[in-house]
């Protein structure tokens, strides 16, 4: 059997995080809102209004265009695409056509098998979201909330080859829109949505086949199932000699099964033309800068230097720079520490993380600062708390805001390694079990971690174990 490759390429609409819409003043995210409550003669098409355009809209898709490697360019339009469907009252969406904010990019997709996967961006341009349609108490009924929603959609080359990376490149493109602060990108509250190309060909071919277009798919992992099952069958009607028709499938949640929609209609249906209401958009220098100034360094630049910088693992670097705030946290805390950055990053991983999941809470809204985690590790460096103590104090300073010392202080959290009373305790444990100290005397040796376990409990966890030990086995003796 010949061995075959998949060609895949994802359409994306990302809703962008502006409080407005890209036209008019009504709200942009309306997800919880009831139909048709936020919507104005602007957004529904009335005749005579006039659109005016969301700065905010533009510096978003700007900051996202630059995120992704693509060329700006200082002028772009707006243009009419026309078609008509019930959830598009103007019998036309604004989108832009040829000549769109930016041209190119790509992004990069480091996948876990160990290789990078370059995909390129063909299309990146603003628009405005349609409505919804829905099925409900046997009739058709439309929602215009959505109506004039800011979109970038985003078009990557036909580059990826399986379903995997079609899951990995919603997985960073989420990344990227959360880290630059442009979108929540969260595919369930349709702030990310996404269609797949998809066709096969025999491996290490270079021409194209007929594709399919998959829609509907609201998780990367509905993505990942749909893209896969459309594979098998692709790869099943070509074995039995049969040609891939290029249909518009709808993937079924439920049933996880692709159902056709439509033959595919296309780009010459839309009649683009120029938007006549909107002026061209001018990106000049000054606004530029303006917008780009202060542009983060990158997840995947990041996670690179701290490979490089701290020396981490691949793995510790991947998981403290999911997320910006954390490592930002991250680097805050190791600056703070000035010990070794792998200590901080075992704590972080293992102990804040939990803590921030446990909470649901971002690293940025702890109360627990970077610094304050530092002090904790230089407190348990000092040998001034043990480390069970430093891991609950973790919790206590988040829960009280207080500062790691005060709490050692206020509560006398401080490693006791006096000898004295840890004596004391000793001599009233063995006092109180003195059926152990006789098994013990008799040879059961073993029943020693017992003992230091009741001194240590007798001793609210403070005492220094060592010590501890060695005065048992004195007493003993
Ligand atoms: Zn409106
Ligand atoms: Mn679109």
């Amino acid at each position: 059997m010949a061995e075959y490759e998949a060609v895949i390429g994802l359409e994306t609409h990302i809703q962008l995080n502006t409080v407005t819409k890209i036209f008019c003043s009504c709200k942009a995210d309306s997800w919880m809102d009831p139909p048709n409550t936020n919507i104005c003669p602007v957004c529904t098409g009335l005749p005579g209004v006039l659109p005016v355009l969301n700065k905010a809209v533009v510096e978003k898709g700007v900051l996202l265009a630059q995120a992704m490697h693509a060329q700006l360019r200082e002028l772009s339009y707006f243009d009419r695409k026309n078609y008509f469907y019930p959830d598009l009252p103007k019998g036309y969406q604004i989108s832009q056509y040829d000549m769109s904010l930016a041209v190119g990019g790509y992004l990069d997709l480091p996948m876990p098998q160990g290789y990078m996967r370059r995909v390129s961006i063909t299309k990146l341009h603003l628009e405005e979201d349609a409505g919804k349609t829905k099925n409900e108490y046997g009739r058709r009924l439309i929602d215009f909330n959505r109506c004039g929603v800011p979109l970038v959609e985003m078009v990557t080359g036909p580059d990826l080859r399986s379903a995997d990376e079609a899951a990995q490149y919603l997985i960073r493109l989420r990344q990227l829109l959360r880290w630059l602060g442009v979108s929540e990108g969260d595919m369930e509250k349709a702030h990310l949505r996404c269609d797949a190309n998809v066709s096969v060909r025999p491996k290490g071919a270079d021409y194209l086949n007929p594709k399919t277009e998959i829609k509907n798919v609201n998780s990367i992992d509905a993505v990942r199932n749909a893209i896969q099952t459309e594979i098998a069958r692709q790869v099943r009607e070509v074995e039995a000699g049969r040609r891939v028709e290029a249909w518009t499938l709808e993937w079924d949640e439920d049933s996880a099964t692709l159902r056709k929609m439509r033959s595919k209609e296309t780009e010459a249906d839309y009649r683009y033309f120029r938007e006549p209401d909107l002026l061209p958009v001018r990106l000049d220098e000054d606004w530029k800068q303006a917008i780009l100034a202060g542009f983060p360094e990158l997840p995947l630049e990041r996670r690179a230097r701290f490979i490089e910088q701290y020396g981490l693992p691949e793995y510790d670097a991947e998981i403290l720079t999911a997320e910006r705030s954390l490592s930002d946290y991250y680097e805050a805390a190791v600056r703070a520490y000035g010990g070794d950055p792998k200590r901080v990053s075992n704590w972080m991983m293992n102990e804040v993380l939990r803590m921030l999941n446990e909470r649901g809470l971002a690293a940025g809204q702890m109360k627990l600062k970077p610094a304050y985690l530092a002090e904790i590790l230089k407190l348990v460096d000092a040998g001034t708390i043990n480390m069970p103590t430093g891991k609950a104090l973790l919790v206590k300073v988040e829960e009280s805001g207080l500062a790691p010392g005060q709490i050692v202080e206020a509560e006398g959290l401080a490693k006791v390694s006096d000898e004295e009373p840890i004596r004391a305790a000793c001599r009233e444990m063995l006092a109180e079990n003195p059926k152990e100290v006789g098994t013990y005397r008799g040879g059961k040796v073993t029943l020693m971690g017992w003992f230091v376990g009741q001194v240590m409990r007798k001793m609210r966890g403070k005492a220094d174990p060592n010590v501890v030990r060695s005065v048992l086995e004195e007493l003993l003796k």
